[in-house]
């Protein structure tokens, strides 16, 4: 008998809450090196290793408000993973499981399997294990709690920065800001190659997690910049009680980002643009070569000082002090 038009066919069962679970995420779900047990009880359970202690972060991401409404699920899950291994980056952790809690309007099996893919790739980028999650219906959304491990005694504060160490960032600063203004349309990428960067540095952003781990013993204080590289030093310099000056021609821009919105705007988007997952340090001079090396590539540039007294200078190439420096994201501020 022939096989009937496919649109002939009924319907396939819509998809369970636990087929979901079982068809998309049990599968990234592997027991390994301390999940003794993971997707499909009412817990995990983790065995730590002995002395270790444990970083955690949450982090959430909802539709509107941290990714556009037409995003690939592929980036989506990439990226809703990324931004919380960066924070284990900045702690300098190891980054070990994670759970997943996900607010679906449906379950779109396209989608759900972008998802999981775009997870999944970020798992072997980055190796963490999936431990368990909830499933729940209304907008989208995901929380991310991460959990990674570090020696007792030597995780990165925000409270170390000393007088005299130097202001140092990885990578380049403000690429995914720009990768917004390209898919608001706000600006037009002169080559071709240069808006697919700046794209893939907004949609998928590389956690600096083994720089976080070699800077471990070297640096003072970190953070990772999320909300925009002023607000984040910021953050550094409240909690450590000191200043900083910073040179605003030494902050490292990418070439697509310049030739892409013009040296002012790129400064701006440096400054204030947010969601740049690169890790902002403080350390003492004399170390940093040796923090050069062991990021290497990962270039880390030295943007200013840590000065006493509070509060953040920016300083221009002529040496005069700028007036005011820009806030970063604030879900609350009023417009
Ligand atoms: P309970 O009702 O006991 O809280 P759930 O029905 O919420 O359990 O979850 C069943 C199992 O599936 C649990 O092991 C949970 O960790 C896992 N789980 C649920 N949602 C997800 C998800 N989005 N990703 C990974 N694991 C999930
Ligand atoms: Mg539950």
């Amino acid at each position: 008998m022939p096989a009937p038009a496919a649109d002939a066919l009924p319907a396939g069962p819509a998809l369970s809450e636990f087929g979901l679970i079982a068809e998309y995420f049990a599968p990234l779900s592997i027991a390994a090196e301390g999940l003794l047990l993971g997707v499909g009880d009412d817990c995990a359970l983790i065995a730590p290793t002995p002395g270790a202690v444990l970083a955690v972060s949450t982090d959430t991401l909802v539709c509107g408000r941290h990714f556009l409404p037409d995003a690939a699920p592929a980036d989506l899950g990439w990226k809703a993973l990324a931004v919380n291994l960066s924070d284990l980056a900045a702690m300098g952790a190891t980054p070990r499981w994670y759970t997943l809690a996900l607010t679906l309007p449906a379950a779109d099996p396209p989608w759900l399997s972008g998802f999981a893919r775009g997870l999944g790739d970020m798992m072997r980028a980055c190796p963490i294990l999936l431990a368990g999650g909830d499933t729940t219906g209304g907008p989208l959304a995901f929380t991310l709690t991460v959990c990674g491990e570090l020696p007792a005694g030597r995780g990165l504060r925000r409270s170390g920065a000393r007088v005299g160490d130097v202001v140092v960032v990885s990578g380049t600063l403000g690429d995914a800001r720009a990768g917004l203004a390209l898919c608001r349309g706000e600006c037009a990428a002169l080559h071709a190659d240069d808006e697919a960067w700046l794209l893939e540095r907004m949609q998928r952003p590389q956690p600096r997690v083994a720089a976080g781990q070699a800077l471990r013993d070297l640096a003072h204080a970190a953070i990772d910049v999320s909300d925009g590289f002023c607000a984040d030093l910021g953050h550094i310099l409240r909690a450590s009680g000191v200043g900083a000056r910073v040179h605003v021609d030494r902050l490292p821009l990418s070439l697509p980002l310049r030739r892409s919105v013009g040296d002012a705007q790129a400064l701006n988007y440096a400054l204030a643009g947010g969601d740049d997952y690169e890790l902002c340090v403080c350390l003492p001079p004399a170390l940093l070569a040796a923090a050069q090396a062991a990021c290497a590539p990962l270039p880390l540039t030295v943007v200013g000082e840590i000065v006493a007294g509070s509060g953040l200078r920016l300083i221009d190439p002529d040496g005069g002090e700028r007036s005011g420096t820009p806030s970063g994201f604030d879900h609350f501020a009023s417009a």
